[in-house]
């Protein structure tokens, strides 16, 4: 009743809209796609169809607009059904598809965004390498410019879509030694000669969704794939993950908010003692947390998509989102399986299957700790120390 009070009579369409094709379309092929580990190309298409690729981009470049409010009911509903398609929707529009539409020239957007939106094409966005994750400015992939052209060496790890993706936004250096400084944004496209992808299989969750190392072995790249100013890649992908963890934020919403209905659905089938379990009071507490730390990451992820949608700033906010809302996804996906016994220990059941997908929501896009250190910048920022 109150999601009437705060989401507008557009927001609400496009809630019951992606929610019935997520109930309809996506939850029934999870756990199989989950065993397979499976690109669920039906579910990529199938969101392509309902035109969410077009999401925050300008009509201009083929997208029908919106901002991340949008964004967030979207994930949510994508996350409650099925949490692999979820990473892909998040790793192709709000990581890979908003670094070029930010950060791209007009020349640039025209020509990589409207197959993006189409969906005819699926992209990446590579950050991460085996010697630097969180410390990002320690990456080694270098960046060596030519005439018209950059020469591409180094690899990339644990990259979302890599392996089916057509166009990668690829971050590397010019100059180690200028660590944050020294850093490029590139888009490289499948086929350029001297790049290859390799697929990482054998994940805990998301399995469906595609994780791939990248490896660039003298890959010149044309300077008119160069994203931006030269030297400022590291701030720029800085920019795009704080936007872009309210979309994680909105996928843990959705994968607790399908842990607590799971539980409340099994707690009134299941007996013991005589009575079914739901009339428990140590088992009605569990609901309760769960219920109310749902609601809380639900509003800290819209408050802080209103903060980007109006321009303000936004970092902190979007840190205190993932950062909460991961961990009480965790939290909920444990209850979930605790409540189950030990059916919930066994892949018949839904909540296996949300708790392991649960776990890498305190990893990627920034690891609890890391949210932890933006979050006490902020604050000392704040009161001045
Ligand atoms: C399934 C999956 C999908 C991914 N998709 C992408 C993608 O599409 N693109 C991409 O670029 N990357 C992607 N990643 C990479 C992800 O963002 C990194 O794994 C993450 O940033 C952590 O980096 P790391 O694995 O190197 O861990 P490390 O940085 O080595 O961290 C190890 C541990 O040390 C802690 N730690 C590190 N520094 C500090 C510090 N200063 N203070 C306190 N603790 C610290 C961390 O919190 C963590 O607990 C993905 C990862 C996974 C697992």
């Amino acid at each position: 009743m109150t999601e009437s009070l705060l989401l507008s009579e557009q927001e609400l369409i496009l809630q019951r809209t992606v929610r019935d094709f997520a109930e309809r379309e996506l939850a029934p092929r999870a756990r199989e796609l989950d065993e397979s580990e499976e690109f669920p190309w039906e579910n990529f298409n199938g969101l392509a169809k309902l035109g969410l690729f077009g999401l925050t981009i300008d009509p201009a470049y083929g997208g029908t607009g919106g901002g991340f409010k949008e964004v967030a009911i979207v994930v949510e509903e994508i996350a409650r059904a099925c949490a692999a398609t979820s990473v892909i929707y998040a790793a192709h529009l709000s990581l890979a598809m908003q670094t070029i539409y930010r950060f791209g020239n007009e020349e640039q957007k025209q020509r990589f965004l409207p197959p993006l939106v189409r969906g005819e094409k699926v992209a990446a966005f590579a950050l991460t390498e085996p010697g630097a994750g969180s410390d990002v400015a320690a990456l080694a992939t270098t960046a060596t410019k030519g005439k018209g052209r950059y020469m591409l060496n180094g690899s990339k790890l644990f990259i979302t879509n890599g392996d089916v993706a057509d166009t990668f936004v690829v971050f590397a250096t010019h100059d180690r030694s200028l660590r944050t400084r020294g850093i490029d944004c590139f888009v490289v496209e499948k086929g350029t000669p001297g790049f290859s992808n390799h697929r990482q299989s054998g994940k805990m969750g998301m399995r469906a969704s595609s994780t791939a190392e990248l490896v660039f072995q003298d890959c010149a790249v044309p300077e008119e794939n160069r994203l931006g100013a030269e030297g400022t890649g590291f701030y720029d992908a800085m920019q795009i993950l704080e936007t872009s963890r309210i979309g994680i934020a909105a996928q843990c919403v959705g994968i607790g908010q399908a842990c607590l209905e799971a539980a409340a659905r099994y707690v009134q089938r299941r007996q013991a003692f005589g009575h079914p379990i739901a009339e428990f009071q140590a088992i009605q507490w569990m609901l309760a947390d769960m219920a109310t730390e749902m609601d809380a990451a639900r509003l800290l992820t819209r408050r802080a998509a209103i903060l980007k949608d109006q321009d303000m700033p936004h970092g902190a906010e979007s840190a205190m989102a993932k950062l909460f809302a991961s961990e009480a996804a965790n939290r909920a996906a444990s209850k979930a399986v605790q409540v189950h016994g030990g059916y919930g220990y066994f892949k018949d059941s839904p909540v296996e299957r949300y708790y392991r997908d649960a776990k890498v929501t305190e990893i990627y896009e920034g690891t609890s700790e890391v949210q932890r250190l933006i979050i006490a910048r902020s604050v000392l920022q704040a009161l001045g120390v």
